[in-house]
C-alpha cells in the first residue's frame, strides 16, 4: 500500500511573513491528518520561516530546487546541504524549470542523485506538452524522461522519490487531464517503464502523484485511481481554506 502524498508548490509566491502565515494556517487545519503525508514547498527565502513554523507537525516542508554541488562559486543557488537544514523534500525538474530555466533530463539526473546522497526526498516532476499529447507522444516522451532520471539510480534509492505526472497544458490552466487518462499514462509510462528499469515491487513502490489544476472539488476523483497516490498542487495550495479542501477530500474520498 502506498501512502497518499499531497504537496504544495507555492512557486515563486509570499513573501516571508505571507509563508508564515500561510504555513500556520495550514498546522492549524491540518493537525491530526495521518493517512495522508502532506508538505508545503514554499520559496528558498521563506523555507526557514516556514520550517520554524511547521516544526514537529504532520506537514512535512521541501524547496522548489537545488544546485547538486554543496558549496562554491555558483551564484544564485542553493545547496544540497543548504536545502537539508530546513526542508526534507525538494522538487527537482518541474516543467517551469526546464522551460525557462533549462533544465534537462541530464541535469534532474543529477540534481536528484545528489539529493538522495544528502537525505532528502525528491519530487520528481514530469509530463508532457499540449503538442506531444496531441500527436499521441505522451507515453514515449515521459518514459523517457524517467529513464534520464533514474539513470545510474538504484532500486532503494528510486524508491525514496516521489514522481509528479503533471501534462504542462493542466498546470495553472483551469484543465485537467482526466482522472482515467492520467491513470493510464502513469501505467504505460511510468510504472511500466519503472519496472523494465528496475522490477516490478519497485515500480509498485514509488508514489506517483498527479499534478495540474488539481482543486478542492477534482481531488476525489484523482486519488480513487489506482495509480495515482496524491497530488503536487501549485495555484490552490496558497490558500489555506483550498488546499486544506483538497487534504480533506482526498482524505474522505480515500474512506469511502
Ligand atoms: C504545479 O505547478 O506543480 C501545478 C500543478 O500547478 P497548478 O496546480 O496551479 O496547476
Amino acid at each position: 500500500m502506498r501512502k497518499p502524498f499531497i504537496a504544495g508548490n507555492w512557486k515563486m509566491n509570499k513573501t516571508v511573513a505571507e509563508a508564515t502565515e500561510l504555513a500556520a494556517g495550514l498546522r492549524d487545519a491540518l493537525a491530526g491528518v495521518t493517512v495522508a503525508d502532506i508538505a508545503v514547498c514554499p520559496t528558498a527565502t521563506a523555507l526557514s520561516a516556514v520550517s520554524n513554523t511547521l516544526a514537529g507537525t504532520n506537514i512535512g516542508v521541501g524547496a522548489q530546487n537545488m544546485y547538486w554541488e554543496e558549496s562554491g562559486a555558483y551564484t544564485g543557488e542553493i545547496s544540497p546541504l543548504m536545502v537539508k537544514e530546513l526542508a526534507q523534500y525538494v522538487i527537482l525538474g518541474h516543467s517551469e524549470r526546464r522551460q525557462y530555466f533549462g533544465e534537462t533530463n541530464e541535469t534532474v539526473n543529477k540534481k536528484i542523485k545528489t539529493a538522495l546522497a544528502y537525505g532528502l526526498k525528491p519530487i520528481v516532476c514530469i509530463g508532457e506538452s499540449l503538442e506531444q499529447n496531441e500527436a499521441g507522444k505522451t507515453v514515449s516522451f515521459v518514459g523517457g524522461q524517467i529513464k534520464g532520471a533514474f539513470a545510474g539510480i538504484s532500486a532503494d534509492d528510486a524508491e525514496k522519490t516521489t514522481l509528479a505526472y503533471e501534462p504542462i497544458w493542466a498546470i495553472g490552466t483551469g484543465r485537467t487531464a482526466s482522472p482515467e487518462d492520467a491513470d493510464k499514462t502513469i501505467r504505460a509510462a511510468i510504472r511500466d517503464v519503472l519496472k523494465e528499469l528496475y522490477d516490478e515491487a519497485t515500480a509498485e513502490t514509488i508514489r506517483v502523484q498527479y499534478g495540474g489544476s488539481v482543486k478542492p472539488n477534482n481531488m476525489a476523483a484523482f486519488i480513487v485511481m489506482p495509480e495515482i497516490d496524491g497530488a503536487l498542487v501549485g495555484g490552490a495550495s496558497l490558500k489555506v481554506d483550498s488546499f486544506t479542501g483538497i487534504v480533506t477530500a482526498a482524505v474522505e474520498a480515500l474512506k469511502s
